[in-house]
């Protein structure tokens, strides 16, 4: 029966008694009346919580032992949603993190930063499946990449590897590989299906940004690639060079033509002269260090940026290329090209320098074709006043190392 009942009633019967009582002439019964009153009344303020939350919270207030069992397993309760929903938080907060991740480089080295919150590691390792072997995205692969039996495979021991099958993301097989991977704290003491639990989620979320990385990497190269050559579009290139050269970096270009190429097309017909020209591009490229480019100027020309490259080592370069196309084998006919190379002045525009690069390789064609040509020596002072100008800005003043360099007049490069 409802607490609040049990003390009313009695005080109503008191009260309806004291009234018969008045009626009756029986004034002395009003006195208990009023004592039931004030004691009905202290009885609600002091079991007010009692009542407001009926009989079974009665029973526990009675007994202060069962209500320190009911506070302790609340508070349990809560420490376990409390810490299901830190992972939760942790695992939409690499979600914010991936969103705007479109690049390779950029995408390894997030991906890492999402696994690090959860396992520690020695490495990372981002790779896809490409022309019949693990390529590494962002940076090499470190290792032999583990059979990719499951979607996840946890370390079967402490310092084991961790891999996540990220194929689902690409159209080959992807994965990422955790090495010597341990429990971070946030996982630590956690069940296998905690762990298993944070890793799938993981995987999910990296294979959809890799999905978005891979399609940005293709309609990149689309946008950037000559599908002939395999060189950059010229508009690559360009830009490229603009920058460096707006930069005030050290930049020399060579600009390099195919000789006679018409009579290749002429003699042979356009598939030969494609074959030729794919050749070309192929044989440049092989010959470059990263940071490096090659992009297709024209027709048969192409123009090679060499960012922080002296003009020795320029004509070094150019020398080199010249030998390889010279050495393309199962070609119609020998194939040869004429370069001119040009090394920047100290601010100038991108424009001049291909203007004198060409101009070079015009002296070139008609000094006798295959053959590299230096643009006027200009260039080498340039870069010297260029490796000056950052000396001093570095040392902060005039130095010895300044003035010697200033001093110094370049080797005339070889003819
Ligand atoms: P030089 O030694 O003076 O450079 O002579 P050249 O014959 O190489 O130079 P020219 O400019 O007279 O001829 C270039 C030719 O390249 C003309 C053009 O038809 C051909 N060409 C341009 N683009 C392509 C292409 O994509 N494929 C093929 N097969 N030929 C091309
Ligand atoms: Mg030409
Ligand atoms: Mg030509």
């Amino acid at each position: 029966m409802n607490p609040r009942v049990v003390v009313i009633l009695p005080v109503v019967l008191t009260v309806a008694l004291a009234g018969w009582g008045v009626a009756q002439g029986q004034l002395w019964l009003v006195a208990p009346a009023m004592v039931a009153v004030v004691a009905a009344i202290a009885l609600i303020v002091g079991l007010r919580p009692v009542i407001s939350t009926g009989t079974r919270t009665v029973a526990l207030a009675a007994d202060p032992r069962l209500l320190d069992i009911k506070r302790k397993s609340i508070t349990e309760e809560l420490a376990v949603l409390e810490d299901a929903q830190e992972l939760q938080r942790g695992v939409f907060e690499v979600s914010a993190e991936l969103v705007g991740c479109v690049d390779e480089v950029d995408a390894r080295h997030r991906f890492a930063a999402a696994m690090r919150r959860y396992w520690s590691c020695s490495t990372v390792d981002l790779v896809v499946w490409e022309k019949g072997s693990w390529r590494g995205l962002g940076a090499p692969a470190t290792g032999d990449v583990p059979a990719l039996t499951g979607p996840v495979l946890l370390p079967d021991q402490p310092g084991g590897d961790l891999v996540l099958d990220l194929s689902p993301g690409v159209d080959g097989q992807a994965a990422l590989v955790l090495r010597q991977a341990h429990l971070q704290p946030s996982l630590a003491g956690r069940s296998p299906a905690d762990q298993r639990y944070v890793a799938e989620v993981l995987r999910t979320q990296l294979s959809l940004s890799l999905r978005r990385v891979v399609l940005y990497a293709g309609l990149q190269s689309l946008a950037r690639v000559d599908p002939l050559t395999g060189a950059n579009r010229r508009w690559y290139g360009d830009t490229r060079l603009t920058e460096l050269c707006d930069g005030g970096e050290v930049v020399a270009v060579a600009m390099v033509d195919i000789d006679h190429f018409k009579s290749i097309n002429d003699g042979f017909g356009h598939a030969a002269g494609d074959q030729v020209l794919a050749a070309v591009g192929r044989a440049l490229t092989a010959q470059l260090r990263t940071g490096d480019l090659v992009s297709r100027y024209g027709g048969e020309e192409f123009l090679v940026v060499l960012p922080d490259t002296p003009p020795a080592g320029a004509m070094q370069v150019a020398e080199r290329l010249r030998e390889a196309v010279e050495a393309i084998a199962g070609m119609p006919k020998l194939v040869t090209v004429s370069i001119g190379v040009a090394a920047c002045y100290q601010d100038e525009t991108a424009a001049s320098l291909v203007s004198r690069a060409d101009a070079a390789l015009y002296q070139a064609k008609t000094g006798g074709r295959n053959r590299v040509t230096m643009a006027d020596d200009g260039g080498a002072e340039g870069f010297l006043r260029i490796t000056a100008r950052r000396t001093k800005q570095a040392l902060g003043n005039e130095s010895a190392t300044y003035r010697a360099m200033t001093a110094a007049r370049p080797t005339p490069p070889p003819q």
